[in-house]
């Protein structure tokens, strides 16, 4: 394997070529990005180290010149900046369409940089462009025909407690087309919220929900949990809805209602009211995709919230650096102060589900447990005689 490196302090060199020595790899080591980027263009490396601190020139600037050269190697980041700065530049890097393969605090480096480089596998050539998937996207006639028509789906994906049990389920909606074949949410709800269609799809989901309930009950869910859209938000009709949702599922499980703080931010008089009509329904009320809007600490201090569902991204980044882990951990900390009930969405791996539990999340949500699924899959994989 081809390992090109290019970092302007002549000390490194020996260390490296050591570690790639060390995994049979040869190394094309450069101390100037002139000289650097001329062998770039010459010889393709499978795997980039790059410092980021390069005198006078940063590294961000050959990142840059990687993008715009369309380099597909992918890159490991060197600093002796700390973590932050590596994260930052990670994105930055990812952002301008680079693989990162790892970045690499040089205070570490003799730790953490050999197990990167060993665990590397070259990507395979890109493949033919094959023919492109198209979906069957409705518009908004088409979709309010579906609706109309029964074709609203819910599929149920499981919310597991530390143990493995499951405690709840999400309800997210699904278009079952004639053919069998499934629309996405991310498909749906769009186009429902700017065509005006996302009460009559919300109740179509709630009915199929409610003609659920016996088969649902079999599963001893705490909570059933589902999404509410509050783009043109109708505070009494939507407090209507979800009041026959709560009563005609009395006895088979709590309802908890999933807003996002996004939607918080467009009327919050309305959302304020909708969300204490919720709790004095009886309803749960959950922050959906906590950590990634500009107002979560405000809502938290505004809506009656008793559940906080943290964003898979910050799931998916745990490992990256340790400022993640820190974040992570501090969103526990408050939460826990602030007597919430919190959910992780997005576990992929047991590693992640092992550090969320080891860190005092209650409840977890990902593909590890179950991709959401309809309701028979869910009564076969989670039924009490399952
Ligand atoms: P959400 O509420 O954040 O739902 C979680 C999304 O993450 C779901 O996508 C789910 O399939 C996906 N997911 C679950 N586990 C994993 C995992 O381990 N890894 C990854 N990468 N993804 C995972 P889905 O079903 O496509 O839904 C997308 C969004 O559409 C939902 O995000 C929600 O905001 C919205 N949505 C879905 N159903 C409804 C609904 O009935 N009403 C409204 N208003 N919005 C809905
Ligand atoms: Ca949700
Ligand atoms: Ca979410």
């Amino acid at each position: 394997m081809n390992l090109t490196c290019l970092d302007d302090d002549p000390r490194m060199e020996r260390t490296l070529r050591r570690f790639a020595g060390q995994l049979g790899h040869g190394l094309r080591y450069h101390a100037t990005s002139a000289a650097f980027k001329e062998d770039v263009l010459r010889h393709a490396p499978d795997l980039i180290l790059l410092d980021l601190e390069l005198g006078r020139e940063t590294g961000l600037a050959v990142v840059q010149w990687l993008a715009e050269q369309g380099v597909r190697a992918p890159l490991v980041l060197l600093s002796g900046h700390g973590d932050e700065l590596l994260d930052t530049a990670r994105r930055i890097a990812s952002a301008s369409g680079l693989t990162v393969q790892g970045a690499v605090n040089k205070a570490c480096m003799v730790r953490d940089l050999p197990p990167l480089l060993a665990d590397f596998v070259p990507p395979p050539a890109p493949a033919a462009q094959g023919q492109a998937i198209l979906t069957d996207t409705p518009d908004s006639d088409g979709l309010a025909a579906q609706i109309a028509g029964g074709q609203v789906e819910p599929f149920f994906q499981p919310i597991v407690a530390c143990d493995g049990r499951i405690c709840d389920a999400e309800v997210l909606t699904r278009i079952r087309l004639s053919d069998g074949s499934v629309l996405g949410a991310g498909q749906v709800i769009p186009l429902a919220e700017s065509a005006g269609l996302i009460l009559p799809l919300t109740e179509a989901l709630f009915e199929r929900l409610l003609a659920a309930r016996e088969p649902l009950r079999g599963l001893g869910l705490d909570h059933l949990s589902v999404n509410l859209s509050v783009a043109q938000l109708d505070v009494a009709l939507t407090t209507a809805l979800v009041r026959r949702l709560v009563d005609g599922l009395a006895g088979c499980c709590r309802v908890r209602v999933e807003l996002t703080e996004s939607s918080c931010l467009s009327d919050s008089q309305a959302v304020r009211k909708l969300g204490a009509q919720l709790r004095l329904l009886g309803a749960s009320l959950a922050m959906d995709d906590f950590g990634i809007g500009y107002s979560s600490i405000r809502a938290l201090a505004e809506l009656p919230y008793d559940t906080l569902k943290i964003d898979l991204s910050f799931v998916a980044e745990l490992f990256d650096s340790h400022k993640a882990e820190r974040l992570l951990g501090a969103m526990l900390v408050m939460s826990e102060s602030l007597g919430l009930t919190v959910i992780a969405e997005g576990v992929e791996t047991e590693a992640q589900r092992a550090w969320l539990c080891a860190a005092g999340v209650d409840r977890l949500q990902g593909y590890l447990f179950g991709a959401p699924m309809p309701l028979a899959d869910l009564m076969q994989s989670f039924g009490r005689a399952a």
